[in-house]
Protein backbone atom coordinates (compact mmCIF):
# COMPACT_ATOMS: atom_id res chain seq x y z
CA UNK A 1 0.00 0.00 0.00
CA UNK A 2 1.49 3.37 -0.85
CA UNK A 3 1.76 5.40 2.29
CA UNK A 4 -1.47 7.81 3.59
CA UNK A 5 -1.91 10.80 2.52
CA UNK A 6 -2.49 13.96 5.23
CA UNK A 7 -4.82 15.96 5.73
CA UNK A 8 -3.98 18.08 8.59
CA UNK A 9 -1.84 20.72 7.23
CA UNK A 10 -3.97 21.45 3.55
CA UNK A 11 -5.39 25.23 3.87
CA UNK A 12 -8.80 25.07 2.22
CA UNK A 13 -8.67 28.57 0.80
CA UNK A 14 -4.71 28.18 -0.46
CA UNK A 15 -3.89 27.38 -4.00
CA UNK A 16 -0.84 25.32 -4.45
CA UNK A 17 1.16 24.41 -7.33
CA UNK A 18 1.60 20.51 -7.89
CA UNK A 19 4.70 20.39 -5.85
CA UNK A 20 3.16 22.12 -2.90
CA UNK A 21 0.18 20.42 -3.19
CA UNK A 22 2.38 17.15 -3.14
CA UNK A 23 4.78 18.23 -0.13
CA UNK A 24 1.74 19.14 2.13
CA UNK A 25 0.08 16.42 1.43
CA UNK A 26 3.52 13.94 2.39
CA UNK A 27 3.27 12.28 -1.31
CA UNK A 28 5.61 12.75 -4.14
CA UNK A 29 4.37 15.43 -7.42
CA UNK A 30 4.00 12.80 -10.00
CA UNK A 31 1.28 11.05 -6.87
CA UNK A 32 -0.12 14.48 -7.38
CA UNK A 33 -0.04 14.42 -11.50
CA UNK A 34 -2.15 10.61 -11.00
CA UNK A 35 -4.59 12.30 -8.58
CA UNK A 36 -5.06 14.96 -11.34
CA UNK A 37 -5.57 12.33 -14.05
CA UNK A 38 -8.13 10.16 -11.97
CA UNK A 39 -10.16 13.41 -11.16
CA UNK A 40 -8.48 15.47 -9.06
CA UNK A 41 -9.31 19.14 -10.15
CA UNK A 42 -7.16 21.98 -10.73
CA UNK A 43 -8.39 25.92 -11.62
CA UNK A 44 -9.13 26.04 -14.78
CA UNK A 45 -6.40 28.32 -17.51
CA UNK A 46 -3.58 28.41 -14.67
CA UNK A 47 0.32 27.44 -15.77
CA UNK A 48 1.45 25.86 -13.77
CA UNK A 49 -1.28 24.16 -12.76
CA UNK A 50 -2.87 25.47 -9.27
CA UNK A 51 -5.09 22.96 -7.06
CA UNK A 52 -7.56 24.90 -4.63
CA UNK A 53 -7.05 23.26 -1.01
CA UNK A 54 -10.07 21.98 -0.58
CA UNK A 55 -9.92 19.96 -3.86
CA UNK A 56 -7.47 18.40 -2.42
CA UNK A 57 -8.76 17.84 0.76
CA UNK A 58 -12.45 15.92 -0.87
CA UNK A 59 -9.75 14.39 -3.47
CA UNK A 60 -7.91 12.65 -0.14
CA UNK A 61 -10.88 11.98 2.19
CA UNK A 62 -12.77 10.57 -1.08
CA UNK A 63 -9.67 8.15 -1.93
CA UNK A 64 -9.82 7.01 1.79
CA UNK A 65 -13.71 6.24 2.02
CA UNK A 66 -12.32 4.09 -1.60
CA UNK A 67 -14.44 6.03 -3.93
CA UNK A 68 -13.88 5.05 -7.28
CA UNK A 69 -13.96 7.51 -10.49
CA UNK A 70 -14.15 5.29 -13.49
CA UNK A 71 -12.71 7.53 -16.06
CA UNK A 72 -9.31 7.22 -14.54
CA UNK A 73 -7.74 4.78 -16.46
CA UNK A 74 -8.49 6.38 -20.13
CA UNK A 75 -7.35 9.55 -18.59
CA UNK A 76 -4.07 11.64 -19.07
CA UNK A 77 -2.71 14.64 -17.29
CA UNK A 78 -2.24 17.46 -20.03
CA UNK A 79 0.01 19.45 -18.94
CA UNK A 80 -1.16 22.70 -21.69
CA UNK A 81 -4.97 21.90 -21.00
CA UNK A 82 -4.13 21.92 -16.81
CA UNK A 83 -6.39 19.12 -16.35
CA UNK A 84 -7.05 15.14 -17.54
CA UNK A 85 -7.99 14.63 -20.38
CA UNK A 86 -8.58 11.61 -22.94
CA UNK A 87 -6.28 10.10 -25.61
CA UNK A 88 -7.04 11.44 -29.06
CA UNK A 89 -8.93 8.70 -31.28
CA UNK A 90 -8.84 7.02 -27.70
CA UNK A 91 -5.58 5.33 -29.33
CA UNK A 92 -2.09 5.12 -27.06
CA UNK A 93 1.00 3.54 -27.01
CA UNK A 94 2.15 1.26 -24.42
CA UNK A 95 5.81 0.93 -23.44
CA UNK A 96 7.36 -1.81 -21.87
CA UNK A 97 10.65 -1.41 -20.92
CA UNK A 98 11.35 -4.37 -18.08
CA UNK A 99 8.90 -3.66 -15.14
CA UNK A 100 8.41 -0.01 -16.54
CA UNK A 101 5.35 0.22 -18.04
CA UNK A 102 4.12 3.92 -19.77
CA UNK A 103 0.76 4.53 -21.75
CA UNK A 104 1.49 7.75 -24.08
CA UNK A 105 -0.75 9.16 -26.23
CA UNK A 106 -2.11 12.66 -27.53
CA UNK A 107 -4.51 15.08 -25.54
CA UNK A 108 -7.63 14.56 -27.39
CA UNK A 109 -8.11 18.71 -27.27
CA UNK A 110 -4.50 20.00 -28.05
CA UNK A 111 -2.74 17.03 -29.37
CA UNK A 112 0.21 17.56 -26.49
CA UNK A 113 1.75 14.18 -25.90
CA UNK A 114 0.70 12.70 -22.60
CA UNK A 115 1.88 10.22 -20.60
CA UNK A 116 1.32 8.66 -17.29
CA UNK A 117 2.81 5.48 -15.91
CA UNK A 118 0.84 2.29 -14.95
CA UNK A 119 1.09 -1.12 -13.40
CA UNK A 120 1.62 -3.80 -16.38
CA UNK A 121 -0.80 -5.81 -14.16
CA UNK A 122 -3.79 -3.17 -15.36
CA UNK A 123 -2.66 -3.55 -19.49
CA UNK A 124 -5.52 -5.76 -20.12
CA UNK A 125 -8.50 -3.92 -18.17
CA UNK A 126 -6.76 -0.39 -20.01
CA UNK A 127 -6.98 -2.41 -23.45
CA UNK A 128 -10.89 -2.34 -22.56
CA UNK A 129 -10.88 1.59 -23.03
CA UNK A 130 -8.09 2.19 -24.94
CA UNK A 131 -6.31 1.23 -28.52
CA UNK A 132 -2.91 -0.02 -26.85
CA UNK A 133 -0.47 -0.21 -29.15
CA UNK A 134 2.02 -2.35 -27.28
CA UNK A 135 5.89 -2.23 -27.20
CA UNK A 136 8.58 -3.92 -25.38
CA UNK A 137 11.61 -2.41 -25.07
CA UNK A 138 14.84 -4.39 -24.48
CA UNK A 139 16.69 -2.61 -21.17
CA UNK A 140 19.87 -1.33 -21.89
CA UNK A 141 22.44 -1.30 -19.31
ZN1 LIG B 1 -4.41 19.22 -23.85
Amino acid sequence: MPKQARLSGIKSLWCYKIEEAAEVSGVSPRTIGNWIANGLRVMNGERPPLIRGDDLRDYIKGQREGRKIKTALDRFFCVRCSKAQKAAGGFADCNITGNHVTLTALCEVCETVVSKPIVEARIPEIARTLDLTIKRHEKTL
